[in-house]
């Protein structure tokens, strides 16, 4: 039987152009700052965002840690969404490596907004924590990949500059979100002082993230990466798969949000199960469980027939669509779940 794993977009196997583009991929040190390869996706990345400066990284993780640490000093205060990447997947990043305070706010759909950053920034006095930081997700994991409106982020961005707050953007996903609204990556995140992007997620590379700035802000990031360890040599060999990710793998982000879509509706159709599908806006589909079943009896069920998600919560479960599912598979998928719970 064949798995149709739907656990993450993070699953995806390099195509064989994407190994081909591995394989005779030029290399250097590029601790050294000589491997062609990784200057050349740090080049086309910064050009494809409009930024002077980008800079390749081990994950995902490492470039919002990275991105705060180049940016803040210790007893700083971060605010940002409760249920965002950063404070919730990145075991306790923010505090660890740099000694960030976090305020997490309640959002709806993940958006922080102005009011809410205003409302939240402390006064300047001797007991008060300096609030300085302010991070968004786009699209929003947790929430179930809602793409954030560019006008309150715009106005986020107003309020930033009115109390010279930073603003730091998690884009793992933001592809999705420039795909689903069509307004360009260098619009969608001009607004923020840094940025990081995954190229290991929908675009499917088997490795890597991108952060984006400054030159000074990536200078300085450089260094904060080779203290976190991830400085990388030969990196030119995995830097040629985020390469061919970004030149062929955006568009087709479109056949993924048609599939989660199919799946939502196709779910909501079960009595056991339901679906908030307003918020089905790219490939994340959050299914709800109805009681006595579980996300850990739902999920063992679907595992005997071949089908992979992971649970998000005791009633909830995620299905996520990637460059590794069809259409076909996805109605295969429905298949095999509307006969294991009939
Ligand atoms: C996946 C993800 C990351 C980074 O994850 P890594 O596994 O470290 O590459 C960051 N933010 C969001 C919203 C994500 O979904």
């Amino acid at each position: 039987m064949k798995i149709i794993d739907l656990r993450s977009d993070t699953v995806t196997r390099p195509s064989n152009e994407m190994r081909q583009a591995m394989a005779a991929a030029e290399v250097g040190d590029d601790v050294f700052g000589d491997d062609p390869t990784v200057k050349q996706l740090e080049q086309y990345v910064a050009e494809l965002f409009q930024r002077p400066a980008s800079l390749y990284v081990p994950s995902g993780t490492m470039g919002n840690q990275i991105s705060l640490k180049a940016q803040t000093e210790p007893g700083w205060e971060l605010l940002c969404d409760r249920d965002c990447h950063v404070v919730n997947y990145e075991v306790a990043g923010p505090a660890v490596h740099s000694g960030l305070l976090v305020n997490l706010l309640t959002t709806e759909r993940g958006m922080v907004t102005a009011d809410m950053v205003r409302n939240n920034i402390r006064p300047i006095n001797l007991h008060c924590p300096l609030t300085k930081i302010v991070t968004l997700e786009n699209t929003h994991n947790r929430h179930g990949g809602t793409v954030l409106p560019l006008d309150e982020i715009k106005r986020v961005r107003e309020v930033c500059d009115e109390f010279g707050l930073i603003l730091h953007l998690d884009g793992a996903r933001i592809w999705n979100a420039h795909v689903a609204t069509g307004i360009s990556l260098a619009e969608l995140t001009a607004p923020f002082d840094s940025v990081s992007v995954c190229l290991s997620k929908g675009l499917g590379a088997p490795v890597g993230s991108m952060i984006l700035g400054s030159e000074e802000f990536i200078e300085k990031c450089r260094r904060v990466r080779k203290l976190f360890g991830g400085g990388m040599r030969q990196a030119g060999i995995i830097a040629a798969g985020g390469l061919y990710a970004v030149k062929h793998n955006i568009e087709r982000l479109a056949e993924d949000h048609a599939n989660a879509r199919y799946l939502a509706e196709e779910m909501n159709r079960m009595p056991l199960f339901s679906v908030d599908l307003s918020r089905v806006e790219t490939n994340i589909v959050l299914i709800d469980i109805a009681e006595p079943e579980s996300a850990d009896s739902v999920l063992a069920r679907m595992k005997e027939v071949g089908v992979w998600a992971v649970p998000f919560g005791p009633q909830r479960i995620r299905m996520v669509t990637h460059l590794d599912v069809s259409k076909a598979d996805c109605e295969e998928a429905i298949g095999r779940v509307r006969q294991a719970f009939s």
